[in-house]
């Protein structure tokens, strides 16, 4: 039996949920998770998430160590370049990011569905399968239940919606807060990482991440994933960790994503879409791949062929959230996609949702210890998020989505060719390189070698 005052129930078992959950549970806060999914394993498929030094930071701060060491030992390898390619496959600029060895200060590459996997570890206590949340009422005695769709319900004394984009909590809550078309239509794919691979790409290309902004608002970008284990499932490099004993005790590797790959995207706005993209499955994806980027480079065009069609997907509508005002704050509230969904762009969407869970937990552990008053920590908490999360929607839009300036007709075409000048003179200039190299880290929020903050964990 807890001994908390403060039950709280988070709708949604994500990125955001689950982080929140567990910094919630070893801080001895009471709390319960419901998800819609029916088991663990539900939903497999996804895409790779990059984890910045400040999302890391935030699962550092949230998670019981067990499960933080496991996350760092279920990371791909860490990106060692970021390039810019044009069509052709002509290099624009390639940046070395340096091999930060602190586990706090690097950039992560992780399978979507190996953190989620990761994240509803050590959870039975306090996950719940199979329980799509419908909506929620306030209680005479101003206590929240929330109702499923199985015809149960649970009582709390704070609802956290952390159910993604299509949040229903967040549609009644907030039912002005809409979303809005960000106008990008897409295609990916993975293609298992060979010497096939290598000898098609330039190195650097396989090397890290890769961009490619194209005439038309195109845009292409791929990751190679090479996982710390071999096809054998046993560690290629590891001694000296207890990364072994971790790994083989984890039951995720026998899921999709967990052998070497690359991963790569393509999206275009609506109208240079293929028709009957939206139903096209496997095959259909790579043909109409090919059909959205008419004059590439071939060897891309052959990196596409040569995805396994069962990993192929695409997306007709990405939406992006429309920042609302402050609302009064009540005993309901959200974190993560829910109320700050946002174009892939920056990369930042699960490292926001992160950030979220951070701040909180920790303001929800402060009313659960008396330190304040339960309204006015979760306003804290929503006056900081408000502001941080729609600014990152906004910024994400504007790298990708109908605000940026390369998918403009004419215009699109000058920029396009701006961009590419100033990049080429960075790459050519290695003072200006060092310098774009060091602000990109900073504001993923790594700190350089003298800002970094004693290790206090
Ligand atoms: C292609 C792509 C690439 C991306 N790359 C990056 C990246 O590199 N870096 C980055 O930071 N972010 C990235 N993102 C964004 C990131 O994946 C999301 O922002 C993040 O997962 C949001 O976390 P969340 O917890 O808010 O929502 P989710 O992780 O979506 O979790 C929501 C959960 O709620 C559950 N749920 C939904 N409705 C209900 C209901 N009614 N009742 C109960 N449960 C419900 C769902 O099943 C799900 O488990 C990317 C997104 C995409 C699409």
């Amino acid at each position: 039996m807890s001994e908390s005052p403060l039950h709280v129930l988070v709708i949604g078992a994500g990125t955001g949920g689950m982080a929140l959950a567990h910094a919630l549970h070893k801080n001895k806060v009471s709390v319960a998770v419901y998800e819609r999914d029916r088991t663990r394993a539900d939903f497999l498929q996804g895409h790779r998430v990059g984890i910045n030094p400040e999302g890391t930071r935030a699962l550092r701060a949230c998670l019981p160590d067990e499960l933080f060491e496991l996350f760092l030992a279920t990371c791909a390898s860490p990106m060692e370049r970021g390039n810019l390619y044009t069509e052709r496959l002509g290099e624009v600029l390639s940046l070395e990011f340096p091999l930060d060895r602190d586990a706090l200060n690097s950039e992560k590459s992780v399978s979507r569905v190996t953190l989620k996997q990761v994240l509803r570890s050590d959870a039975d206590d306090f996950l719940h399968f199979g329980k799509y949340c419908t909506h929620y009422e306030h209680t005479p005695d101003g206590r929240v239940v929330a109702h499923f769709e199985d015809g149960t319900s649970a009582i709390g004394d704070v609802l956290v919606a952390a159910d993604g984009t299509r949040s229903r909590v967040r549609q009644q809550y907030l039912p002005h807060a809409a979303l809005d078309d960000a106008e990008m239509v897409a295609v990916a794919g993975k293609v298992p990482l060979d010497d096939r691979v290598r000898d098609l790409l330039p190195p650097h290309m396989t090397r890290g991440m890769s961009i490619i902004l194209a005439p038309g608002g195109r845009f292409f970008i791929s990751h190679t994933m090479e996982f710390p284990w071999g096809d054998d499932l046993r560690l290629k490099n590891g001694i000296g960790s207890r990364d072994a004993e971790l790994i083989s005790a984890w039951p995720g590797l026998q899921f999709d994503n967990t052998r070497d790959h690359m991963i790569w995207g393509l999206a275009v706005p609506p109208h240079l879409a293929p028709d009957g993209l939206a139903e096209a499955e496997g095959a259909q994806i790579i043909e109409m791949a090919r059909r959205m980027s008419p004059g590439w480079s071939p060897a891309l065009h052959r990196l596409i062929e040569m995805s396994d069609p069962s990993t192929c997907g695409a997306s007709t509508r990405q939406s992006t959230s429309v920042p609302v005002e402050a609302w009064e704050t009540t005993n309901v509230t959200l974190l993560g996609d829910a109320i700050h969904t946002m174009t892939p762009g920056r990369g930042v969407g699960a490292n926001t949702a992160l950030k979220d869970a951070q701040l909180l937990a920790h303001q929800l552990v402060g009313a659960h210890r008396g330190e304040r008053p339960l309204l006015e920590a979760i306003h804290d908490y929503e006056t900081q998020m408000i502001d941080y999360g729609f600014t990152a929607v906004t910024e994400s839009l504007k790298f990708y989505g109908k605000d940026n300036p390369l998918n403009r007709p004419v215009l699109g075409r000058a920029a396009l060719t701006l961009v590419r000048g100033g990049a080429r003179l960075i790459n050519n200039v290695p003072p200006l390189k060092r310098g774009v190299t060091n602000r990109l880290l900073a504001s993923r929020g790594a700190h350089t070698p003298d800002e970094r903050p004693a290790r206090t964990t």
